[in-house]
């Protein structure tokens, strides 16, 4: 039940109804989404900020849905962790992402590619055979795959995601910390997991150049990952002004759409084989 402006309870809202609509239809169709390969990967530039380079891409799913068109994973991806799903469409991401890396090394642009993962894929499945299983079927090595995950995957069963997450460091895997300064607030993680980046959040970004506690946040973030031997990507950079701040700060890598929007795979290679304005 919802209140109307008067303050009733109504049994019906019309906001609500859609609401809850859009959401079931989004999980009643998923699984015949992956079925018919209605998902696809676009790659968003990781730039170095020394040599202005691109060093690597990260991998963001899209849903193309043939009446709805594109749906926002912000708005599918939660319903595919509840409904366990995500196991299998985050299979399918990591083989798709991987075969890509492949791709670019075996035409001599050697990325790193970055692949987001859900608590629930760390906690839920065999995370560590599966990372195996990809990088053995599409012949990557194991240093050009980055796992991206956030900090909440530590709080709940901290002992079994810490043992597969050492798990996939001993392979060779690189371990990044996404939204990173947002979520859990103790940084004891750090130095029990063998994390390799942090991922500054682009909350902190958006208000860099306005904002002096972002900007002195933005530092602190920076210092302390040289301090612990990690490296340090800032996400969310729109600007020219954002970027000098960052770089300025000894950010390692920036991404954001100052350099890029995500893009396709054959606008990522063209993208690969320019001279590019910053
Ligand atoms: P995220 O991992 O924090 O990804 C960054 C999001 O910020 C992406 O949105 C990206 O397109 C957007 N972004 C990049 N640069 C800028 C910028 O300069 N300004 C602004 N305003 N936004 C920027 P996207 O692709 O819609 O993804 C949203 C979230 O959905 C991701 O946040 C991630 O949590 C989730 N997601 C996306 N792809 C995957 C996936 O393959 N697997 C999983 N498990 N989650 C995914
Ligand atoms: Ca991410
Ligand atoms: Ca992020
Ligand atoms: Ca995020």
């Amino acid at each position: 039940a919802a209140r109307d402006a008067q303050g009733r309870y109504a049994l019906y809202h019309p906001d609500m109804g859609e609401q809850i609509t859009r959401r079931q239809i989004i999980r009643g169709e998923l699984r015949s989404a992956l079925e018919n390969e209605q998902f696809a990967l676009v790659y968003q530039p990781k730039v170095d900020m020394r040599s202005g380079r691109i060093s690597g891409a990260e991998a963001l799913v899209r849903w193309n849905h043939p009446q709805r068109g594109q749906i926002s994973p912000a708005d599918f991806i939660p319903v595919a962790e509840r409904s366990g799903l995500i196991v299998d469409l985050g299979n399918w991401i990591l083989h798709e992402a991987c075969k890509q890396a492949r791709v670019w090394q075996v035409q001599g642009v050697p990325l790193r590619i970055a692949v987001n993962m859900s608590p629930v894929q760390v906690l839920r499945q065999d995370v560590v055979s599966m990372v195996r299983d990809a990088l053995e079927a599409t012949g990557l090595p194991p240093d050009l795959l980055e796992i991206e995950i956030t900090e909440g995957v530590l709080v709940t069963n901290e002992g079994r995601a810490l043992s597969r997450l050492r798990a996939l460091r001993d392979m060779g895997v690189r371990l990044a910390i996404d939204d990173f300064g947002t979520g859990y607030s103790s940084l004891s993680y750090l130095k029990r997991l063998p994390v390799t980046c942090l991922k500054i959040d682009q909350s902190f970004v958006r208000d860099l150049v306005n904002n002096p506690e972002d900007a002195r946040l933005s530092r602190v973030i920076i210092g302390m990952a040289h301090d612990f031997d990690l490296e340090v990507v800032a996400e969310g950079i729109e600007t020219a002004a954002h970027a000098e701040f960052l770089r300025a700060s000894g950010c390692d890598f920036g991404q954001g759409y100052y350099y890029s929007r995500p893009v396709s795979p054959s606008v990522m290679t063209s993208l690969l084989g320019q001279d590019l304005p910053w």
